[in-house]
């Protein structure tokens, strides 16, 4: 039998989502974004199945390129590029689009051929201090865009949220205004939602969204479960018991002898651990699914396997199937229970772990 980690990806979930964030924000086109292999979804298999996305957002070329090599034919957005004059022959090459957010970005335009136009979208840093021109240099950033021969005429205009998943936040309100504001009077396409906004901020939806998070089944705000927002995960991250035991009250468990059993008691031991991804800062009692009942993680993540308190699930043998995110236990639930957020675990390095596709 081969290692029992594995990676479930449910691709029925992710069109499901798909309709979701259509009906979340109707009259917008939808960028889906892709990044960091489709947030460790896979980038081939999840592009494939979003035929209707109106375009996809990558961070990179290498990205993007996978995209193409996947068959991809609709628009792909460079979300932070070009980083350098390099790129652009391939970015013209592979009919990509680009963000500019910086003036150190103008001379690439420059250096670029000029027989093939790229629909270019200026970034405006309207408050969340990462990329992007500052208001007061938008107006002039966007005519000397438009003086290059490599850009095409129609400019879009984006910024990005930095708090969006506070509802009322006043800095995404102020954001908001500093986008209206800069932007008042210009002719072009606005982008600003990211999943966040798109569930909360209906004023920011523009004229194109650009979910991540929501497209995965994944509610980026803890005050909006993903089941309630009527989300499905994609990703189900499961294993098998690969030993059962009974242990006896004052045994310890794991590396550094972390926990202790408060009595006699039964104790499982799972083939997954940090190095397929599951994070090492997961406290004890962090949830896991043992034959679909919820029991505690106790102990250390260590590399290869997790300790499992089975008082829960008295029944439990070896073999029987885990689920440790996704099909009946968010992800959110365990990046809580870990220090962290679930786009760190759903981008968690899997390469040894397989992955199947579903739906
Ligand atoms: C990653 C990213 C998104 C998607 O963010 P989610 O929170 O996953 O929806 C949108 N826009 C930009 C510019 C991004 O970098």
């Amino acid at each position: 039998m081969s290692r029992p980690a594995s990676v479930v990806i449910n691709l029925a979930a992710l069109e499901s989502n798909f309709q979701r964030v259509r009906q979340l924000a109707p009259r917008q086109k939808i960028m889906a974004v892709v990044k960091a292999d489709a947030y460790g979804h896979g980038i081939g298999r999840i592009a494939r199945r979003l035929a209707q996305a109106d375009a996809f957002g990558v961070a990179c070329l290498e990205e993007a390129r996978q995209l193409r090599d996947a068959g991809i034919r609709q628009p792909i957005v460079l979300l932070e590029g070009p980083f350098s004059a390099d790129e652009l022959p391939a970015i013209q090459q592979l009919d990509l689009e680009i963000v500019i957010h910086h003036p150190q970005q103008f001379p690439m335009l420059a250096a670029a051929g000029r027989d093939h136009a790229l629909r270019t979208w200026l970034k405006i840093d309207t408050g969340m201090h990462r990329l992007g021109f500052p208001p007061a240099e938008v107006a002039a950033a966007r005519e000397q865009l438009l003086g290059y021969a490599a850009v095409s005429r129609d400019i879009r205009l984006m910024t990005h949220l930095a708090s969006a998943n506070e509802p009322g936040d006043a800095l995404t309100t102020r954001q908001l205004q500093t986008f209206a504001d800069c932007t008042a009077g210009m002719v072009a396409e606005r982008s600003i939602a990211n999943s966040a906004a798109i569930l909360d901020w209906p004023d920011s939806h523009g004229d194109w969204v650009r979910p991540g998070l929501l497209l995965y089944g994944v509610s980026p705000n803890v005050q909006r479960p993903s089941l309630d927002e009527g989300l499905q995960p994609v990703m189900t991250f499961a294993s098998q018991l690969i030993s059962v035991k009974r242990l006896h009250k004052g045994d310890t468990v794991g590396y550094g002898a972390t926990w202790t059993c408060p009595e006699d008691m039964p104790v499982g031991i799972i083939a997954a651990g940090y190095g397929d991804g599951y994070p090492r800062h997961a406290r004890s009692g962090t949830p896991i699914l043992v034959n679909g009942q919820r029991a505690a993680m106790i102990g250390v993540a260590s590399m290869d396997m997790l300790a499992v308190d089975l008082r829960n699930a008295p029944t439990a043998q070896v073999g029987d199937p885990v689920v440790l995110w996704g099909d009946g236990l968010p992800v959110e639930e365990i990046a809580d229970c870990a220090g962290t957020i679930p786009y760190e675990l759903l981008c968690g390095d899997r390469k040894r772990t397989r992955f199947h596709e579903q739906g």
